[in-house]
Formats: C-alpha cells, structure tokens, sequence
C-alpha cells in the first residue's frame, strides 16, 4: 500500500522492518465525548489496519489515549470530581464508541500506564545532556537537532516565532517541555530525581513508542492539527532516544471536518457526537458517509449528505441478502483488483466505495461484493 507521508510530502510505500507493521495512531485526549472528527479518525486507521491484516500483513496498531491532561483536570475542576474519575469515564465513553462503531483492529494504549517508562528516558536524555533542568521544568536541547521542523515545514526562524511552552529559562524558545513540575493541575507523579510534576504531552508518547516498539516503527498517525508541536516535538524526542534520524517511516495526517466552516468545538457547542449519530444512524452509514471523502480532504459536514447513505447501506443489502451463500472469492477477480488497487493508492476510498456501490447495483458479482464490503468493515 502507497500512503501519503507528510515528512517528504510524497506517496510511499507501507513497509515493515521485520515483517510486522507496526503503527501508532494519536487518538482523543478523553476530558469528553468523542466526536465525528475522533471517528474519521479512528474509522480510517481501522480501514489500513483491516486492509493490511486481509493482505496477509503482519501489523500491529496501536491507539495512542492521552490521559495526562490539563483539559482532564479542568473538567474535573468543574465537576467537583477528580482527574482520574473523569479520564476514567471517557475512556469508558471512548470504548462504547469504539465498539458501536465497529472497531476491532486497534489495540489501545493509555498514556498513564507509561509514566514509569516516561520518567526513565527523561533521566536518560538529562544524563546524555540532550535535556536540562530548568526552574522545575525539563526540556529537550533543540539546538543540535538537524532536521527539527522538517516534518512541519517549518524555517528555524518558524520555529522561534512559534514559541511553544513558553517558560523563562530556557536556552532556546523551541525547545520541548519532556516533564512540567510546575503548573500544578490535579495530576501529579514522583520520582527522586525528577521531583513532582508530570510528563508532558509529547513526551507521553515517546513513553509508549519507546516501551512498545523500541522507538522504532512504520507508521504515526493522527489529525492534520497534530504535525506541529505534537508530531514534529515527538519525532525529535524519539531521534534523540534512538540514535536514528529516521525513527518512524511514515508520518500520516488525517483531514479535519468543520461544521458551517467552524472547527468543532466545546466552547462553540457545535460537537457532533459519536454515540449521538449512532443512535440515529448505523455504524455502517457512518463509515459510507466519511468514505466518500478522501481521507486527507478537510470537509464539512452536512446533514443532508450524511441521509443520502440511508439508501446505499440499504442497496448493499438487498445485493448481498439476493444471494445470502455466496462466498468471498478465493482468487482476485477483475473487480477486487481494481478495487484493491484504490486502496493500495493512497487510500483512495471515494473511488473504491463509488466501485462498491456499482458492483452492488449491479448486483450480478455478490462474492466481489462481498470481499469490498469486509475490507470498508461494513456489517450486513
Ligand atoms: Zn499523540
């Protein structure tokens, strides 16, 4: 499979070092429920994984939760209840999503269960001198880091002008924040050397590469608003504590969906929930409905186009109920080929799907159908 990498802004191929392919996607920071963006999101990792484990590929997905939050400690704040009862019941939210939603090809990791590991290469990057104290803070040196901002295009000056964590005391304004004990916000680790505070965003994900794949593996993937500082700080941090330029192979990015031309938001109210549209529609019309754009397009959603999949999900049906013994082919036909071949091209869904309603149609090839309806995940 060809798959669009934002770190040389080129197709290339998916490949495994060793012949299991391992990704990690980025998914909700559970302070809420998730929504129609979180689901594009999850539903198209859950299309590549399916894809390549059906190719007889090894893979390995993993789905990144970020549980350590100050958004998860405001929320809690606000209900007079603690971090760790809040990121408990989303996380509970997310799975019932992840479930309805038919999910099955990702295996979750939360970060939290990862600080041991967080605070062990912390130390680790302080005692090579790649990282230093600061004011209670830790962060990363930048400074000797050759390609910092190649994955998000970004100029040295870029860089400086965009100004993350901002904190006095540090020796370069991009340098990356790896442990904050300072801003105390309800969640709080220990350890000797460290003191007080909590590994932060980026550095909690360098935790669950760095225990699960050695730092090492095929593909990163997330939402098109993490390339910078999330991606472009996780990927120095992981080049550093692998001694490998290239740690990761594919860095790949997922287009935002916007509603009347807004991001979503829960200071604008304008959420789509995930289990709200399950209860009005299936999971299957769902998966059509964001299908029908390619993956790296931003759209914006409407309602109406949502409804028209209403029809196609029935059409499928009837198709495959016409011939209810038919088989998926053991042999590729003309019309698996050419649908394995969209998918193999950049995830080229809208083409594959347009091929998939065809075929259902028509339906005079119910096993091809069937081959087209197991690779989108679609239940009948
Ligand atoms: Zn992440």
């Amino acid at each position: 499979m060809r798959i669009f990498n934002t770190l040389s802004g080129m197709e290339e191929k998916a490949t495994s070092r060793d012949g299991n392919l391992r990704m990690i996607i980025c998914g909700p920071t559970v302070y809420d429920f998730s929504h129609l963006g979180h689901a594009r999101i999850l539903l198209f990792y859950d299309l590549v994984a399916r894809y390549l484990i059906l190719s007889g590929k090894r893979t390995t997905a993993i789905l990144n939760i970020t549980d350590i939050d100050p958004k998860i400690s405001l929320r809690a704040k606000e209900e007079r209840s603690s971090a760790a009862d809040i990121s408990n019941r989303f996380i509970k939210e997310l799975m019932i999503d992840i479930q309805s939603l038919g999910i099955n090809t990702l295996c979750i990791a939360r970060t939290s269960d990862y600080v041991e590991t967080a605070k062990k290469i912390i130390l680790e990057l302080c005692g090579k001198k790649r990282a230093y104290f600061s004011n209670g803070n830790i962060y990363l040196d930048t400074s000797s880091l050759v390609s910092y901002g190649k994955l998000s295009q970004m100029s040295r000056e870029d860089l400086v002008n965009s100004r993350v964590d901002i904190a006095p005391g540090k020796k370069n304004p991009n340098d990356i924040l790896l442990w904050n004990g300072i801003d105390d916000f309800g969640q709080k680790y220990y350890d000797k050397s460290l003191g007080v505070g909590v590994p932060w965003w980026h550095m909690q994900d360098a935790s669950v590469a760095m225990s699960i794949f050695n730092g090492l593996y095929d593909m990163h993937g997330g939402a098109t608003e993490l390339v910078y500082p999330h991606h472009e700080s996780l990927l120095a941090q992981l080049q550093v504590l692998t001694s490998n330029q290239r740690p990761v192979k594919i860095w790949n990015h997922v287009g935002l969906v916007s509603i009347n031309g807004k991001k979503m938001s829960k200071s604008l109210g304008n959420i789509i929930r995930i289990r709200d549209l399950i209860r009005k529609y299936n999971s299957n019309i769902i998966r059509l409905y964001l299908f029908s754009k390619h993956y790296r397009q931003p759209f914006m959603f409407s309602q109406s186009e949502l409804n028209k999949f209403y029809s196609t999900d029935e059409t499928i049906a009837s198709a495959l109920w016409k011939e209810i013994g038919s088989k998926i082919p053991h042999r590729r036909t003309r019309l698996t080929k050419e649908f394995t071949s969209y998918i193999e091209n950049d995830v080229n869904t809208p083409a594959a799907l347009k091929l998939l309603i065809e075929t259902a149609r028509e339906g005079e090839s119910t096993a091809d159908l069937r081959y087209m309806v197991r690779i989108f995940g679609l239940v009948y």
